[in-house]
């Protein structure tokens, strides 16, 4: 195993250190009866700490089920205020309460009330890839796994969907009975993947199934095999025939397949993005050291006003209801 990112000014641990560390934080959970939730985005390290490693929708649910006291969310600020929303009487903890989601905070709850009052006949929904407050707003929520699924089953005809313009663009296309208006916002890492980086890919390993995740542009999304969340891509790349799979999403991913099945090759671009490398870095500001020091110390607690959780709360069981 390495820790390959170094993205804060924590020093640089050795493998010996890691180990030790893991062991210490592993040792707390069972003591303080806490459950560790990561997502795949999460560094190497801290997946291998964790209790469950899943997408946002995997997450929520394991939030909701749980029977900890602590949730340690170790993803970015949405999901832990999700894990909190369904489960209100847990601590939940963030490691690191500056990791939130650039694509989350492109749209805000005032921005929703205001385009509801342009769009009374419509069905408000969210990419789960939202703030509570947002949530709040909004009729049901959606995430890239269930997305056209549960949006087919709307009866409006008319959909509002927020934030993200790709992934509510390729949902436009599977459900195209529905007539959709599209918030602007983007996921900046997966915005950044070109068709030419992924074209140039495919010549390269011309024998390569090619897999994508919908919050890319439609001119990668145009080059997949297979479209899906992180979690379906798993289970296709784990899977799929083809001995080699160009990946398109955040690097992150590629520990939990080379741990998946080893057998095959993973190919993720190397392209640069806003931070300097193809990873989500607010996904990566979650460290080691800062999860062994929110479950110690018990800090970084995650809480939210009443009325926004219980509002928050209705679209996202509606969502789990119907996926
Ligand atoms: S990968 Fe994109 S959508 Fe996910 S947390 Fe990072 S910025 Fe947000």
């Amino acid at each position: 195993m390495t820790t390959g990112f170094v993205l804060t000014q924590e020093k640089e641990l050795s493998l010996d250190e890691i180990k030790e560390l893991q062991a210490e934080v592993r040792r707390l959970a069972k003591e303080k009866n806490a459950v560790i939730l990561a997502h795949y985005y999460q560094r190497p390290e801290v997946q291998d700490v964790a209790d469950f490693i899943g997408d946002s929708l995997d997450l929520s649910r394991r939030a909701a089920q749980t029977d900890a006291d602590i949730i340690v969310f170790c993803g970015v600020r949405f999901m832990c205020e999700t894990a909190k929303i369904l489960n209100p009487s847990k601590k939940v903890l963030h490691p690191n309460p500056e990791s939130g989601c650039p694509m989350a905070d492109m749209v805000t709850a005032e921005q929703v009330r205001m385009l509801r009052s342009k769009h009374p006949d419509a069905t408000f929904v969210a990419y789960i890839n939202t703030t509570a407050d947002v949530k709040a707003e909004v009729d049901i929520c959606v995430t890239s796994a269930n997305a056209p699924k549960i949006i087919s089953k709307i009866p409006a005809r008319k959909i509002v969907f927020l934030p993200d313009q790709a992934l509510g663009g390729w949902i436009a296309k599977q459900v195209p009975d529905k007539e959709f208006i599209l918030w602007k916002g983007f996921c900046p890492p997966h915005f950044e993947f070109t068709a030419r980086e992924v074209m140039k890919l495919k010549e390269k390993y011309p024998d390569a199934k090619v897999a994508v995740h919908p919050e890319c542009h439609p001119k990668v999304i145009e080059l997949a095999d297979f479209v899906g969340s992180t979690s379906q891509i798993v289970k296709y790349a784990t899977t799929v025939e083809a001995k080699r799979v160009i990946v398109i999403t955040e690097v992150g991913l590629k520990y939990t397949l080379q741990k998946k099945n080893p057998e095959k090759e993973y190919i993720f671009p190397e392209s640069m993005n806003y931070c300097g490398t193809v990873y989500c870095c607010t996904m990566k500001g979650i460290t080691l050291p800062k999860v062994y020091e929110t479950l110690k110390n018990e800090i970084n607690e995650v809480l939210l006003p009443e009325d926004i959780m219980e509002r928050a709360r209705k679209p996202i069981e509606r969502m789990l209801e119907l996926s």
